[in-house]
């Protein structure tokens, strides 16, 4: 740390994104990806627009805008484009918590919540998830913080109902709901059209996984017309041009093409379902996932045991360093391809234990 840093981040702990490693010999099944390339008309428009990267992108998005606002079902001004769902999500915390308005999450979800409201100096509560991992909406009715939720959830995939989801929007009435539906093309009922009846529910959503698209960084808001003014009153104060020319046209070809996306989640649920069944067949435990990724235990060996001899056979996972589920793995879905080496891989670590 430099002598200059502001003393109000001094204690800011970041956020420690999954490996990235260089060496494509690995198995990468640890950060959320989609194995699958972006559509061919998403690459096709990037490409396009690389010709014209000399001028500054549109900041209003509009073509991008209008075609996701049809393909959603609400109008163009119900909508704020981000870089990733990230960004959006930090613009919550951003414009709708502060000193004296906390936010509340579960004690177990995206670990990006706890350090936007470090940045942006918001006291936060973690509600504890049941022993099973599942949230106890009852925590939230009524509760005077903005609230963030992960529907699925992460790490452990387990979605809420959207009836589950309307009951805590309609009881905080004067808070903010931010419902992240980062992983809801793979299960679970998106909130989007709830945005019509309730002032007080921001979704995000992101390209990032069921289109194939985190190397694109493409995200976004739905809420009603007066939470996307304030979302874009702290976006024009920040970075007004924060959608680039390539994604913005990677992201319309994308919603060009949306039978390809469509068959992609088709297979990947597809995968979790063969990939459960498997690892069931070798003692794994496993949250009912409706994300693409698996949640799983083995009773005979420690998560940090089986994160490293994966490692060994390069395989990556996600372990994380919580004691409440240090027991556990997330495991992205793969290709069939992937899941069947994954599976055998874990097959030969058992035995050797
Ligand atoms: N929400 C959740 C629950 C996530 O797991 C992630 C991805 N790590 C994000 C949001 C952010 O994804 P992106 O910024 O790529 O849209």
């Amino acid at each position: 740390m430099s002598r200059f840093f502001s003393s109000k981040y001094k204690n800011l702990t970041p956020y420690v994104p999954g490996e990235q490693p260089k060496d494509t010999q690995f198995i990468k099944l640890n950060t959320n990806e989609s194995p699958y390339p972006p559509s061919e008309n998403a690459v096709r428009f990037a490409s396009c627009a690389a010709g014209g990267l000399n001028l500054y992108p549109d900041p209003t998005c509009s073509d991008l805008n209008a075609a996701l606002a049809e393909y959603l079902g609400v109008s163009a001004d119900e909508i704020l484009l981000t870089n990733g769902s990230d960004e959006i999500l930090n613009f919550a915390f951003m414009a709708f918590c502060d000193e004296n308005h906390g936010a509340a999450f579960p004690d177990i979800t995206y670990g990006f919540y706890p350090v936007f409201a470090q940045l942006n100096n918001v006291p936060y509560t973690e509600i504890p998830l049941k022993e099973d991992f599942s949230i106890n909406t009852d925590d939230y009715k009524g509760l005077n913080k903005t609230i963030f939720i992960a529907n699925p959830n992460a790490p452990t995939g387990i979605a809420l109902s959207l009836n589950e989801i309307e009951k805590i929007v309609k009881s905080c009435p004067d808070n903010i709901v931010v419902i992240d539906e980062a992983y809801i093309d793979f299960g679970g009922t998106s909130a989007v059209p709830l945005i019509k009846k309730y002032d007080n529910l921001l979704v995000t959503q992101t390209f990032s996984k069921s289109r194939s698209m985190a190397g694109a960084r493409l995200g976004f808001g739905v809420g009603c017309k007066e939470i996307i003014e304030d979302l874009n009153t702290v976006k024009y104060s920040t970075n007004p041009y924060n959608i680039n020319n390539m994604t913005m046209a990677a992201g319309l070809g994308s919603l060009r093409d949306n039978k390809y996306t469509e068959d992609n989640c088709k297979k990947i649920k597809e995968n979790r379902e063969f990939a459960s069944k498997e690892l069931k067949a070798l003692g794994f435990e496993l949250t009912a996932s409706s994300a693409n990724f698996i949640f799983a235990k083995h009773p005979e060996m420690s998560g940090k045991k089986i994160y490293s001899s994966l490692k060994e056979k390069n395989i990556l996972v996600r372990h994380f360093d919580n004691s409440r589920i240090s027991d556990y793995n997330r495991i992205t879905i793969g290709t069939r391809k992937q899941m069947k080496a994954l599976i055998s891989a874990l097959k030969s670590i058992l035995e050797e234990n």
